[in-house]
């Protein structure tokens, strides 16, 4: 749950892809404890989608679920006009799904690179694609936001640390950050942000293997100097910051949000 409220986003419309679970149903509640209502996007999960909603109108907010699979131009396309329809816009979209299929590099079959790809890379081109054009199509309301819309990609650490036996899943992160900038260039002057979140180790389900027992999880705070792991709400509280007008003058920038993982914790002791 987001530890504080506001109305920064009070009258805002949002969608979150990937809001099934961990940090993208963690970042639909912020965004809607905020003030907008949330679109909450699944691909197979629906009970965890209608947990996310019931969350959220279980604290007065107003969301709903919708199934679509990110990776698919035609149902990414379906789930905008849906959306547009039933709330007349979105203001605020954030291209959260993403998945591991981990394989060793002599071992990974172009279907795993593929498919890691597809996710993590091609469903926020999808996703952020749809988003700027219904943005420009509807043009400023400055009453609500000073931006004409705001994109926020979650990207990770692995975006500029290399992870092996992880190659797909790091270059997909490693694409969205050029994603990311390319397009907050191009879309600057239409007065749409585009930012990415680049998590650490939060705790969700996609990294459980990584914690199931102390041992795994004492290993994986050395990693971490600040030594927890995070909360999927610390990314919802940033995300409904960053998505604020309080945030308006970043754009093209990655908040990397990690207790420290990228400050190279193995040189601490001088290397
Ligand atoms: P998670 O497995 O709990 O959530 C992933 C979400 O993506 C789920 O809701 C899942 O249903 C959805 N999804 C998967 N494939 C989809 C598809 N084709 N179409 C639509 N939705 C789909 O894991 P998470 O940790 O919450 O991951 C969310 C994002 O955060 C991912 O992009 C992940 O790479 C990123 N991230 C997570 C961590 C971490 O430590 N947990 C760290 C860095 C980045």
């Amino acid at each position: 749950m987001p530890t504080n409220t506001s109305t920064r986003l009070n009258g805002q419309f949002a969608l979150v892809t990937g809001a099934s679970s961990g940090i993208g149903a963690a970042v639909a509640v912020a965004l809607a404890a905020h003030g907008a209502a949330v679109v909450v996007n699944y691909s197979h999960d629906e009970d965890g989608a209608n947990a996310t909603v019931k969350t959220i109108a279980d604290a007065g907010g107003q969301a709903y679920a919708t199934q679509a699979d990110v990776s698919q131009e035609a149902e990414v396309q379906k789930m905008f006009k849906q959306a547009i329809e039933r709330w007349g816009t979105l203001h605020i979209v954030v291209a959260n799904a993403g998945i591991q299929v981990d394989a060793p590099f002599l071992d990974m079959t172009l279907e795993q690179w593929q498919k890691v790809i597809d996710v993590n890379l091609t469903g926020q081109f999808l996703t952020l694609r749809e988003a700027a054009r219904e943005f420009v199509r509807r043009g400023p309301q400055p009453d609500l936001s000073r931006a004409l819309g705001k994109l926020i990609c979650m990207s990770s650490v692995h975006e500029v640390i290399p992870w092996a036996g992880h190659v797909n899943y790091a270059s997909s992160k490693g694409g969205i950050m050029q994603l990311m900038k390319s397009t907050a260039q191009e879309l600057a002057p239409h007065k749409i942000r585009v930012n990415s979140i680049a998590p650490g180790a939060i705790a969700t389900p996609i990294n459980l293997s990584a914690r199931d027992t102390p041992e795994e999880e004492k290993a994986l705070l050395t990693l971490i100097p600040y030594n927890r792991v995070g909360d999927p709400a610390d990314i919802g509280n940033l995300a409904a910051w960053l998505a604020s007008d309080e945030a308006d003058y970043i754009t093209g920038q990655t908040i990397f949000m990690d207790g420290g993982m990228t400050l190279y914790p193995g040189f601490a002791d001088n290397g």
